[in-house]
């Protein structure tokens, strides 16, 4: 076998076991929570593992596949190509890369600039299609995240949802490095209720809230996720 079919044999393996988990974690976290069964997309994220694990993913059947670098990102379109899943960028873009990045997602999840959400309407025009995107919204309140913050998140994004080329499918939020399910709850719930706020005032802000990972998809579901980023769980610890 090449070292790419043993890789992927390795991480086939591992979702034979840790899929049906966390699909069991999601379906128990929804009936907890009183929701629909289905109502949460589970995307895995692939970041910083290789080729064998996306192909793992995709036998799976998993259907939509995160990534938080534009390189690693493009390196997996191009392999497997664009219509295999739908390819979620999760990480930080920098405005300069819009083009880049609107041309290899089907959603970019972390739009956290003014400069970065009209670059991409502006590129969403040109190609008579709109790109698909998450507003992120800082709820932690920690300086070294990114996002819109608080109030001003509210009247900004009100006024991006009217830009022509952008289609807001809804909000996203990291929680804060914290273990306290009561901070982490708020921080879900913060998002949450400037989500409910923002769709009475525009109906051009989708229902997607884009919040759990690995430690704390539990909660965020109990909060209202509508998808979780799922690395670790899935695919082991990453080396980088
Ligand atoms: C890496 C990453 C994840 C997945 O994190 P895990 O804890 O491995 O599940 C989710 N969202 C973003 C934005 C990430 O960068």
């Amino acid at each position: 076998m090449t070292s790419d079919a043993i890789l992927t044999t390795g991480y086939a393996q591992r979702l034979g076991e840790s899929l049906p988990r966390v699909r069991d974690l999601i379906a128990s976290a929804e009936e907890a929570a009183s929701r629909p069964a289905g109502s949460v997309r589970l995307v895995a994220v692939t970041k910083s593992h290789p080729f064998g694990a996306v192909r793992a993913a995709l036998d799976a059947g998993l259907t939509d596949l995160g990534e938080n670098r534009l390189e690693e990102l493009e390196a997996k379109v191009a392999e497997f190509g664009p219509d295999v899943a739908r390819w979620h960028m999760i990480g930080h873009v920098q405005s300069r890369k819009a083009g880049q990045c609107a041309g290899l997602a089907d959603v970019i999840h972390a739009v956290d600039t003014t400069k970065l959400a009209e670059r991409l309407a502006r590129l969403g025009e040109e190609r008579g299609r709109d790109v698909r995107v998450l507003m992120q919204v800082n709820t932690s309140g920690e300086a070294s995240k990114s996002g819109f913050d608080g109030e001003a998140a509210r009247e900004e994004i009100l006024r991006l949802a009217d830009l022509e080329g952008l289609q807001i499918d809804g909000l996203m939020t990291m929680a804060p490095f914290v273990d306290d399910p009561v901070v982490l709850s708020s921080a879900f719930a913060g998002l949450r209720e400037i989500h409910a706020s923002l769709r009475t005032h525009s109906h051009r802000v989708g229902p997607e809230l884009s919040m759990g990972m690995t430690n704390d998809l539990e909660i965020a579901i109990r909060e209202g996720s509508t998808m979780v980023r799922i690395g670790t769980a899935l695919f082991g610890a990453r080396s980088r």
